[in-house]
């Protein structure tokens, strides 16, 4: 898709506006985990450097359209004024003449913080006056929020009809490059492994990978509706009742289309998940009704790591099992380690699968780790995000 990037634009000394994505976790008033704000240092380092005089502006949580100063950008403000190493200016709201007369005596190479844009009700309204009250503030605009991507807000889609220029940053960019590659030109074996609780969330990705996909490995609680579908004895393993005809489709279109999807041949069970009573690492067909599969055995992360190791390309969303819990954790470590020793193109894509690969310590050693939960499986279903694809509108 045609975009204009943040290289293709003329920065020194224009109001740049950057729509960011610092929605981070806050821990007593404070930053908590800051990955989200260090993946857009390159984008706000760049725009420093070009002479920009840079406006940031992002939601935090849910503050449904009112002021909460629970939900205050001020300390991702002071984090990021660490992490540039140089003051970072705050703005108590996002638009209003107070921000304007902030935004006009701002010089070449300071930065702006906006306040949360969710504490207008307009920003997730996409309301009109509002999106131009933001495109007012600026000259140019990039988006660089790829986790807030899938949302039509106003300052992810309503503004960028209102600025001069609008075009992608450094972050927003390499996400699209990454899932872009795995989801539409992959090179072959392209292994798509799948974990997590449900199905259900899932059946657009698995539709959508089934198109590209050379094998398809499933993982997690997602599996016992597959195996049960299959006519399997599951005990009291978490499954989707309602999903079993949609599992028995998926299969055979998989088969139609000559995609491998892999199932657990082995598991860990236990007749009670927080005090692992009875837990032993058992085949699929010889689990008890009294008994729940927790994570995967190890003849099924033989088999795993076996095809994670031929593959070129992979895609990985969702846990092999409980991964919280050190007893079900295994399986999910096991999956980590293969695909950080993958010499192809390995994309992680969103929530546990990032934890995981975090708590194996590996995530430096994948192509790309996607900041986006929502965002990536969205993308990986195939659906266009309406912050892209306004992206491409205004190119
Ligand atoms: P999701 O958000 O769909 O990716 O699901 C992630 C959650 O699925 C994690 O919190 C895991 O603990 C949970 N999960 C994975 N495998 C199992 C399982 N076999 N039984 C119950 N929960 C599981």
């Amino acid at each position: 898709m045609k975009k204009v990037t943040i290289k293709d634009l003329e920065l020194a000394g224009k109001r740049l506006f950057i729509r960011v994505d610092f929605n981070v976790p806050l821990d007593g008033g404070q930053v908590g985990d800051d990955t989200r704000i260090q993946a857009s240092l390159p984008t706000i380092r760049y725009a420093l450097e070009k002479g920009a005089k840079v406006i940031l502006a992002s939601h935090l949580g849910r503050p449904k359209g009112k002021i909460n100063p629970k939900y205050s950008l001020k300390p991702v403000a002071d984090r990021l004024a660490k992490l540039l190493g140089k003051p970072v200016k705050f703005a108590n709201d996002c638009v209003g003449s107070e921000v304007e007369t902030q935004v006009a005596g701002l010089v070449d190479g300071e930065v702006l913080l906006l306040e949360n844009l969710r504490f207008h009700e307009a920003e997730e309204n996409n309301e009109e006056g509002f999106s131009r009250q933001l495109a007012s503030l600026c000259d140019l605009y990039i988006n660089d929020a790829f986790g807030t991507a899938h949302r039509a807000h106003a300052s992810t889609v309503g503004m960028t009809q209102f600025v001069a220029k609008a075009g992608a940053g450094f972050l927003m960019e390499k996400e699209l490059e990454y899932l872009g590659k795995a989801v539409y030109a992959p090179e072959p074996p392209f292994v798509v492994i799948l974990g997590g609780a449900k199905v259900s969330d899932k059946i657009e990705v698995i539709e959508n990978l089934l198109k590209s996909a050379n094998v398809l490995l499933i993982g997690g609680a997602m599996a016992y509706t597959f195996l049960k579908a299959q006519g399997l004895q599951i005990g009291k393993s978490l499954v989707e009742n309602d999903k079993l005809e949609l599992a028995k489709e998926l299969m055979s279109k998989a088969k139609e289309l000559g995609v491998q999807l892999i199932l657990p041949v082995d598991h860990i069970v236990a007749k009670n998940m927080d005090t692992a009573e009875g837990l032993r690492e058992t085949s699929i067909t010889d689990t008890a009704e009294d008994e729940a599969g927790f994570d995967i055995g190890s003849s099924t992360i033989k088999n795993y790591c076996a095809e994670i190791a031929k593959a070129k390309t992979i895609v990985w969303n969702g846990p092999m099992g409980i991964f919280e819990k050190e007893s079900y954790a295994q399986g999910t470590k096991a999956v980590a380690l293969a695909v950080a020793d993958s010499k192809g193109i390995t994309v992680i894509g969103g929530g546990d699968s990032v934890a995981a690969i975090n708590q194996a310590g590996v995530a430096n050693k994948v192509s790309h780790v996607s900041t986006g939960g929502g965002a990536s499986l969205e993308f990986l279903s195939g659906i266009e995000l309406p912050g892209v694809k306004a992206l491409a509108e205004a190119a």
